[in-house]
């Protein structure tokens, strides 16, 4: 039997992964939840699965559960909530799906703790892998990725060795503008960016995906997780999301790794690996006739593709800045500061005009994250 922590449970990887604890009630128990703002879908996953631990972002929020809840649980609130959540003696597995920055320290805590940690917070891995890995060490802790490319890539890259590998791929879905003219993606909107084609994430994941930053910050992530290096590292369009990763050979052969695209897959994998269990969606059917197409990405229409190359082959503090940049030109595109091309420049100045250091602590890369921040920050004022 695991014992959950899972943070983020109110958003998209949050409410999988209760669907798959639903799905094995005898192997997965949750212990504790941690959420940001709603509180009435944390009530309500509260009085289903009865976790003894909770968290939620604010104080008052807190007290409103305290009233609210029709138990009494322990409860916390904020940054020190979350570390409560995941250092609760009963738990042994943490699943980390806090979007951004905000989730680094509770992640690096819990895999200090000797916690098996599924991450679904890429940032904590693009902004501070190295740092994740030594904490992983350093307690025992073992780290595994939601990520669908990332959890694919782990299973074929399970037992290999290394020295027959030429390269890795991750897919990319291409997002909604994956067909648009240059001109047409420039003067792209917050509606169009938010209609993704084949998954269905949070805002700031679609819009990412729309600018295919999701897929460098994946790239990043594959050379922290796998120990790459950016010439071994590839990206495929491949907009039928069914095929995840691939490696290649150096004979030239391949091997593919191919689920339907439902999160709730990795997300189990994470949790049982090694073990394999049923469901929790039907398996793949060949017995209907599929489609799949692959090509390369175009940079000049995705350039933010470009940038997290450019921020792997930078190394220490880069992907940092960009990861953190990226957040602020993103939350001012839906909040309509920004217009949508705005987000690879805001992005592509962050990182020339800060400079990069290699990475030493935990609190020289949120320094970083701050710095870039504050940057990012001034240069969608001066746009407005
Ligand atoms: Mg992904």
């Amino acid at each position: 039997m695991r014992h959950l922590a899972i943070l983020g449970s109110t958003g998209s990887i949050g409410t999988s992964t209760l669907e798959v604890v639903r799905a094995h009630p005898e192997r997965l128990g949750v212990v504790a939840l941690a959420a940001g703002r709603n509180r009435d879908l944390l009530k309500e996953q509260c009085e289903t699965f009865r976790p003894r631990c909770v968290s939620v972002g604010s104080q008052e929020d807190a007290a409103w559960l305290r009233t609210n809840l029709s138990y009494r649980p322990e409860l916390h609130w904020g940054n020190q909530g979350l570390l409560a959540c995941v250092l609760d003696a009963a738990v042994d597995t943490v699943v980390a799906a806090i979007v951004g920055s905000v989730g680094l320290a509770s992640t690096e805590a819990a895999l200090r703790a000797g916690r098996r940690v599924c991450v679904a917070n890429k940032e904590a891995l693009v902004v501070g892998g190295a740092l994740m890995h030594e904490a992983a060490l350093a307690g025992g802790g073992e780290l595994l990725p939601v990520d669908s490319e990332h959890a694919a890539l782990h299973q074929l890259l399970d037992g290999r060795d290394r020295a027959t590998l030429r390269e890795v791929r991750i897919t990319a879905s291409g997002g909604p503008f994956r067909d648009w003219p240059l001109d047409r993606i420039q003067a792209a909107t917050v509606e169009q960016a938010l209609n993704h084609p084949t998954w269905k994430m949070g805002p700031k994941i679609t819009i990412d995906s729309a600018t295919l930053m999701n897929k460098g910050l994946e790239v990043i992530e594959a050379a922290v997780l796998f120990g790459l290096g950016p010439d071994q590292l590839s990206v495929t369009v491949h907009p039928q999301s069914q095929v995840h990763a691939m490696v290649g050979f150096h004979d030239g052969s391949y091997q593919l790794q191919v689920c339907a695209n439902d999160m709730k897959l990795p997300i189990q994998y994470c949790l049982f690996h090694p073990d394999r269990q049923p469901g929790p969606v039907p398996a793949y059917s060949w017995d209907q006739a599929r489609t799949w197409t692959f090509e390369p990405p175009d940079l000049e229409r995705f350039p933010c593709l470009g940038l997290a190359f450019a921020a792997l082959r930078a190394g220490g503090t880069a992907p940092a800045l960009l990861n953190a940049a990226n957040e602020v030109a993103v939350e001012a595109f839906l909040q309509g500061r920004l217009g949508f091309w705005d987000i690879q420049a805001c992005n592509q100045d962050t990182l020339a005009g800060l400079p990069v250091t290699p990475l030493a602590s935990l609190a020289q890369v949120l320094d970083a994250d701050q710095a870039a921040r504050r940057h990012a920050e001034g240069w969608v004022r001066a746009r407005a």
